[in-house]
């Protein structure tokens, strides 16, 4: 399999897209083509590290299949649960997909658990010299899973750039407290959007490039712009439809919807991505909160990022510019790369572009976009616990809220699955709310939920506030390229 970028560039190989991260000359890495899978085949993989095996074996075609399986098998071990990404029926139609069972509590573990031993492999396939130097910029949650993937890593080295006052203290404190040679952590002075442009601005520059090649390091990215993140997420689509199978929820061939609660639109991407690979996908439910630019983009066919930033209890996903939503428009586009850097040329300089209201059409055939408040993701976390017992993070939540607004407009009962992206410990302060009034203390408020709900605190969570801080840097946003070239000094 070749890669190609969104803005057009000569196609390479799998090993270069994901030491590169993000093509130099902007854009973002995608397949040249869409495997197409038999249902049967993969149906007949034992468990989820062989089916993800398979499925990076579809797009990942240098690495042998056996060495691919040796990487998900180790990158898994990590998880807490024996089926990685668990599925917990909530109602008749419904499901919950629990993909927060790794080290970090959130779903970027499926990706950033694995993503390390495929750029180790990735540097050895290209030859490269240098190692790999990894800028994270992070809503919260990335940071910390990409700390914990690479450390003590081989050949890699990551520094994690986050917004002062943008995450949680629990999240603050993931980072903080990293361990690890290799591992690096600043807080800026900006939002979610100005790390994620600061970094961009970086991987775009030759002179920094250059100046990090004299020191021995080439950039890479951990976000989701970087393909080798993608590819992991869209095995847990075909898990939830085989094991659905399996369960006597669906037989082969029947239609599911997925619920997403998105940011960056690198989850639900894989998803789309899964139901191009031939998954038999009805929808594919967009859900956002007061952020609400990917709402307007699916319901009018523009994206206007000039509008106020809001932060959100569901801070992972308080984004405007929406990093992957590139990898769909050059889909629409028809892999048009001119027009796809035309529309990133007018967003870079207006904030905003459109479609036509003929590919807008044709998104809504597969896409529905909705967004809800934050007084909505409470009451929807209290009622679901009041109802079933199961105790929601706020992005959860969120996509709940979304998905029951979806139905009751549509009417649609088909199977649907609930991606729940972040365990609720991680965000006790913002889910105890949703019962009594929560104290400033992340902690305590963690202590008053198991009180209330009798469901334990994690370990990795429990264990957070003890241990010694080593990361105590903040910059302006000025700062930023001097920050990444101080270490390699
Ligand atoms: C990152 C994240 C999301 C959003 O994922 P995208 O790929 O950016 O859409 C949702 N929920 C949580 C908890 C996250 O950490």
């Amino acid at each position: 399999m070749r890669f190609i970028s969104t803005r057009g560039a000569k196609p390479t190989t799998a090993a270069e897209t994901i030491v590169q991260g993000i093509c130099p000359k902007g854009g973002l890495y995608v397949p040249e083509t869409f495997p197409v899978v038999s249902l049967k085949e993969l149906a007949a993989c034992p468990d989820y590290c062989a089916l993800a095996a398979k499925i990076l074996s579809l797009y990942l075609t240098e690495t042998p299949y056996e060495e691919l399986l040796s990487m998900t098998r180790k990158a898994y071990a990590s998880f807490d649960d024996a089926e990685v990404v668990p599925l917990h029926p909530l109602y008749e139609t419904e499901q919950v997909m629990e993909l927060w069972h790794g080290p970090t509590m959130a779903f970027k573990d499926v990706a950033l658990q694995l993503l390390p031993h495929l750029m180790t492999d990735s540097l050895r396939r290209t030859g490269s010299k240098e190692k790999a130097y990894i800028l994270v910029a992070t809503s919260g949650d990335t940071g910390k899973a990409a700390l914990e993937g690479f450390c003590g890593v081989e050949d890699t080295r990551v520094l994690v750039f986050y917004p002062h006052g943008g995450v949680s203290e629990a999240q603050r404190l993931q980072m903080v407290t990293q361990t690890g040679a290799n591992t690096d952590v600043c807080a800026i002075n900006g939002n979610f959007d100005d790390a994620q442009t600061a970094v961009k601005r970086i991987f775009g520059s030759d002179r920094m490039r250059r100046a990090v090649k004299e020191k021995g390091y080439r950039l890479s990215s951990a976000n989701s712009i970087n393909f080798g993140r993608l590819v992991p997420q869209i095995v847990y689509y075909f898990s939830a439809y085989l094991t659905m199978i399996k369960n006597g929820a669906l037989t082969v061939g029947d239609r599911i919807n997925f619920c997403v609660p998105t940011g960056n639109f690198g989850d639900i991407l894989a998803g789309y991505y899964a139901m191009r690979m031939g998954l038999p996908v009805k929808k594919l439910i967009v859900a956002s909160n007061r952020n609400n630019v990917l709402t307007d983009f699916f319901r009018e066919g523009v994206y206007d990022a000039n509008r106020t930033f809001h932060r959100s209890m569901s801070c992972s996903i308080d984004i405007l510019i929406s990093s992957n939503l590139e990898r769909l428009l050059f889909l629409v586009n028809g892999e048009d790369a001119a027009r796809t850097e035309d529309q990133m040329r007018k967003l870079k300089e207006t904030g905003r572009y459109e479609i036509t209201q003929q590919q807008r059409a044709e998104l809504e055939r597969v896409f529905y976009a909705d967004w809800c408040t934050e007084e909505d993701t409470l009451k929807t976390i209290r009622r679901v616990y009041d109802d079933r017992g199961y105790l929601m993070d706020p992005h959860t939540a969120v996509g709940q809220t979304i998905l029951e607004r979806y139905k009751e407009q549509t009417q649609d009962e088909t199977p649907a699955v609930l991606l729940s992206t972040a365990n609720p410990y991680k965000f006790a302060t913002a889910v105890l709310g949703a019962f009594e009034t929560a104290g400033e203390d992340d902690f305590e408020n963690a202590r008053r939920l198991t009180e209330y709900t009798g469901v334990p605190v994690p370990t990795p969570f429990a264990t957070l506030k003890s241990r010694p801080q080593r990361h105590f840097g903040r910059i302006g946003l000025d700062e930023i390229e001097q920050r990444v070239l101080e270490p390699l000094d």
